[in-house]
C-alpha cells in the first residue's frame, strides 16, 4: 500500500489509521456464532457507532457494517441521517437504525419521516410529541423507552413507571412502543454480576409495565446487553445486542475476558480493527548529552539516533504517556523520549535502525510478533482504552485494508 504522499487533501506527511476489515468481519462472526450458541429465537446483532464510531471513523466504518449488522445504534440525528442518505446512495435496504441520543422535535419530525427510531427518556418527549403531531406524519415515531435500571443516567426509573410514560398511551397516533432498552452500570469492573442481576429484574419489571400501559400490536425490542452483557450474561441477550468496543475488537476490560473464559468454556479470539502509523519526518543522530523535547526532560546517555514522527497529542496521542510509551519500528520496541508535543513525538530508534533513512512506526496495533495496544497506551494515559481510541483525531486519514 501507499505510504505518505499526497493523498485525498490529506499531509504528505500526517500519520493514518488502517482498518482491518477482516478483523471487523471476524468479531462480528464471534457475536453471531455467541448468539446462536444461545439457542431459542434468532436474536439481532445491533452495533453501536457513536464515537465517531468509536475514533475508527463513522464514514469509513458504516460500509463495512451495514451489511453484517440488523440494527445500527447511534447518538445523533445527524448520524442517523447519514445513514438513510449513504443507504439511498448505494441503493440499498433501510437498516433499523436507533438513535439513543438527545433528540430535538425538528429532528424528531425528521427522524419519523425517516423511519429512523428514537429513545424516549425522559418528560421534554410531551412536546416532541406536540410537534410530530403538527407535522401530521404518515406514520407515527418508533420509539424504544429507556429505563434506568440502576446506572443513574438516561431514562424513566421505576418510581417513574408508569406514570411519566402516560403521554405515549395518549399520543399512540405518533409513538408507537418498538422497544424498550437500558444499560448496565458495572458489568465491565467486575467478575461476580450481582449489581447486573438487579438490574435486569428491574428491567423486567420495567418492561412488563411499559407492556401492559401501552399494549402494543407487537412486543417490544428488548435490548440491554452491550460488549460485555452480550458476552458473559447470556440472560441479558433478550431480542438483540448492543455491541460496541468489541465490534472493533477490544475485550470491555480484563475482568470481562476473565469471565467469558469461565462463563463461555473457551475464550473467543476477537481482531483489533485498528491500527495507527507514521511515516517519520526525519531520522538523525543526536551526540551523547543531548536534551530531547520541551522541557528538556530526556538526555541523551549515549549518541542517539532519534525518529521525530509528525504526531503528537492533536491527533490523540496522549501527552500522559510522555516517558512511558513505546512505538513499533521493524517490529521492535522504541520508547518514545521526552514529552509528547502537539505535533511531534521522538522516539529511539537507535537498535532497531541502520541508517538515517525515513521509517514507518505504528503508534497502535500489530508488527511481527509485537504489538501495541489501546489497552498499554491506555494504561501509560492513565485512562481507558475506550477513551484513548474515540479521541484519535476525526481529521486523521483512515484507511481500509483487508
Ligand atoms: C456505549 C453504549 C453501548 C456499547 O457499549 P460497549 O461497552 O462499547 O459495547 C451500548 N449501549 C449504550 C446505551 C451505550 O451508551
Amino acid at each position: 500500500m501507499e505510504h505518505g504522499g499526497t493523498s485525498g487533501g490529506f499531509p504528505a506527511h500526517a500519520s493514518w489509521l488502517e482498518l482491518s476489515a477482516s478483523a471487523l468481519r471476524h468479531n462480528v462472526e464471534v457475536f453471531r456464532a455467541l448468539e446462536a450458541s444461545t439457542g431459542g429465537p434468532r436474536r439481532m446483532l445491533g452495533v453501536v457507532l457513536k464515537g465517531n464510531a468509536y475514533g475508527h471513523g463513522f464514514r469509513e466504518v458504516l460500509p463495512l457494517v451495514h451489511p453484517l449488522a440488523d440494527v445500527l445504534y447511534l447518538i445523533t440525528p445527524q448520524d442517523a441521517l447519514a445513514v438513510r442518505a449513504f443507504e439511498r446512495e448505494r441503493g440499498l435496504g433501510a437498516r433499523q437504525v436507533l438513535v439513543m441520543g438527545p433528540i430535538g422535535s425538528d429532528e424528531a419530525v425528521a427522524l419519523a419521516r425517516e423511519g429512523v427510531d428514537a429513545v424516549v427518556a425522559d418528560l421534554s418527549w410531551r412536546e416532541v410529541g406536540a410537534a410530530l403531531r403538527a407535522a401530521r406524519l404518515e406514520r407515527p415515531l418508533r420509539v424504544h423507552v429507556h429505563i434506568d435500571t440502576g446506572l443513574g443516567r438516561e431514562g424513566f426509573t421505576l418510581e417513574q413507571l408508569p406514570r411519566d410514560t402516560a403521554f405515549l398511551a395518549q399520543e399512540r397516533e405518533v409513538f408507537e412502543l418498538a422497544g424498550v432498552l437500558s444499560h448496565f452500570s458495572n458489568t465491565e469492573d467486575v467478575t461476580e454480576q450481582g449489581y447486573a442481576l438487579a438490574q435486569l429484574e428491574a428491567f423486567e419489571v420495567g418492561v412488563a409495565r411499559l407492556v401492559e400501559q401501552l399494549s402494543p400490536a407487537r412486543s417490544p425490542q428488548r435490548h440491554i446487553a452491550a460488549s460485555a452483557a452480550s458476552l458473559v450474561l447470556p440472560r441479558a441477550r433478550y431480542d438483540s445486542l448492543r455491541v460496541g468496543i468489541s465490534l472493533y475488537g477490544l475485550w470491555p476490560s480484563p475482568e470481562t475476558r476473565l469471565s467469558a473464559r469461565l462463563v463461555l468454556g473457551e475464550l473467543p479470539t476477537l481482531r483489533p480493527v485498528l491500527s495507527w502509523r507514521c511515516r517519520s519526518q526525519v531520522v538523525k543522530w543526536l551526540p551523547e548529552g543531548s536534551y530531547v523535547g520541551y522541557g528538556c526532560t530526556y538526555r541523551c546517555s549515549e549518541p542517539t539516533r532519534i525518529a521525530v514522527l509528525p504526531v503528537g497529542y492533536y491527533d490523540g496521542y496522549p501527552r500522559l504517556v510522555s516517558g512511558k510509551a513505546h512505538v513499533l519500528v521493524n517490529g521492535r520496541r522504541c520508547p518514545v523520549l521526552g514529552r509528547v508535543m502537539m505535533n511531534h513525538l521522538i522516539v529511539d530508534v537507535t537498535r532497531v535502525t541502520s541508517d538515517e533513512r525515513p521509517v514507518t512506526a505504528t503508534l497502535l496495533g500489530h508488527e511481527g510478533d509485537e504489538q501495541v495496544s489501546a489497552e498499554a497506551l491506555a494504561g501509560w494515559a492513565q485512562t481507558i482504552h475506550y477513551e484513548v481510541v474515540t479521541r484519535l483525531g476525526a481529521h486523521l486519514r483512515r484507511v481500509v485494508v483487508d
